[in-house]
């Protein structure tokens, strides 16, 4: 398997300007939607709330974590000296429990019992688990044997030195990360923000899911892929409507949804006597950056930019959407959040496949992955309207226009669901 490291291969600095009407393929439009990204903004949040963000700053410890000689096990803490000498019978002189203060420790005796977690006070470096240690009236015997110093104890610092780096920035917070932040107190973090999301489905004939439609009425799907694909990288759209194919209802609609970061239209940007969709955005001052990509599904799709906004007009068929949902808008959301994990993957085709068209077309696969190595198998697919083509798939491949037959054996791009 090849593997190539995330980014576009487009290169709009080298892009001809287009014509308004002008098709780009598939590479430029990446180039230019991966282009439009703003410099990602920084933010601080609570711990809480920073999951999936990306650190936009070195994260250093506060203090020496343990931040003093800390009991790894409940047990008999003595001196190694005394155990140097042979002995092996002791008197503890009272118990330290985890928090205790080390100015209130008992003295006087040659042992002192303790429990896991709290702090070791002068002068005792090594210590036995209650469960090796014989206890008696008389006292307690301990094993036999000759441990190193700080037996069963983390001294102070062992595991985080105070000022020392402990999470790098751009690390991606997780599970992995969050134990480091919160040993060392970092309730607010720094991290680069996660831009809002808007999601607009156009056309008369869609109705919420919830509805019972009329025989002409079609349910909104688009907007459930489009909430899938966004939750599966935390986030939440901030604004959804429905709105019908006249231009009064798209404006209002799209003056609302441009209050978020990211504009998400399906349908509407068609041929059609009613796809609305382009010339109401740029009515809203949305500037065209292009319309029409050389790719199939997904020919009529729309990207323009406001500010440091930008609008995808989706083309209306929800396996398109699904497939300019992974090819465009994940990677966008992605780098203005600062991720970069992801990765180009390859695999081999298993089935012989002949292009009808000139576009470059992805399509529907299921996906093996044995020694490394992903093959992939077409799946039966009825054009971009068919709903049924992805449940049994593991993801797309791309049948790239040069070839007009792709054979056993040949690589593929292949972008996992
Ligand atoms: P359009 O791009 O608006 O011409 O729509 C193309 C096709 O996709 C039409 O058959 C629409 O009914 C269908 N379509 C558009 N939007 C949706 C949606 N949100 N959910 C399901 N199908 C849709
Ligand atoms: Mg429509």
């Amino acid at each position: 398997m090849v593997f190539k490291t995330i980014g576009f291969a487009g290169k709009p600095s080298s892009l001809p300007n287009l014509r308004r009407s002008e098709m780009v393929t598939i590479e430029e439009a990446q180039g230019l939607v991966f282009n439009s990204v703003p410099e990602p903004k920084v933010i601080q949040l609570q711990l809480e709330k920073a999951r999936g963000y990306t650190l936009a700053e070195d994260i250093r410890a506060d203090r020496d974590y343990p931040p003093f000689h800390r009991a790894c096990v409940d047990g008999y803490a003595v001196r190694l000296s005394d155990i140097e000498k042979g002995q092996l019978k002791f008197t503890p002189s009272g118990t330290i429990y985890a928090g205790d203060s080390d100015a209130n420790a008992p003295t006087g005796g040659n042992c002192v019992k303790i429990m896991t977690g709290a702090s070791l006070p002068e002068p005792w470096d090594v210590l036995f688990k209650v469960e090796d240690c014989v206890e008696s009236e008389d006292g307690i015997t301990i094993p036999d044997k000759k441990p190193a110093k700080w037996y069963n104890i983390d001294t102070k610092g062992i595991i985080i030195r105070s000022e020392n780096i402990i999470i790098k920035k751009e690390t991606s917070l997780d599970i992995r990360s969050v134990t480091a932040l919160a040993a060392t107190g970092q309730a607010f973090v720094s991290v680069y923000d996660i831009p809002t999301v808007a999601i607009i489905s156009t056309g008369s004939e869609i109705i919420p899911i919830s509805q019972e439609p009329k025989p002409t009425q079609i349910r909104d799907v688009n907007y459930y892929s489009l909430l899938y694909g966004l939750q599966s990288m935390g986030i939440e759209p901030s604004f959804y409507t429905i709105v019908t194919d006249d231009q009064k209802s798209l404006d209002a609609a799209i003056l609302k949804a441009l209050e978020s970061d990211v504009v998400l239209l399906s349908g509407g940007v068609s041929m059609g006597d009613s796809d609305y969709v382009p010339s109401c955005l740029e009515a809203a001052g949305v500037k065209q950056v292009f319309h029409k990509v050389k790719v199939k599904p997904g020919k009529p799709l729309w990207f323009g930019v406001k500010g440091e906004r930008a609008v995808f007009g989706l083309p209306g068929n929800p396996f398109s959407v699904s497939v300019a949902f992974k090819v465009f808008v994940e990677p966008y959301l992605n780098k203005r959040a600062h991720r970069f994990s992801q990765e180009k993957a390859y695999a081999r085709l298993q089935s012989e496949r002949t292009l009808r068209g000139d576009r470059s077309e992805y399509f529907p696969v299921k996906a093996v992955t044995k020694n490394g190595q992903i093959t992939v198998t077409t799946r039966p697919h009825k054009g971009s309207g068919d709903l049924l083509a992805m449940p049994e798939t593991d993801g797309v491949a791309l049948h790239l226009s040069e070839n007009r037959e792709l054979n056993i054996g040949d690589e593929v791009e292949f972008l996992p669901w």
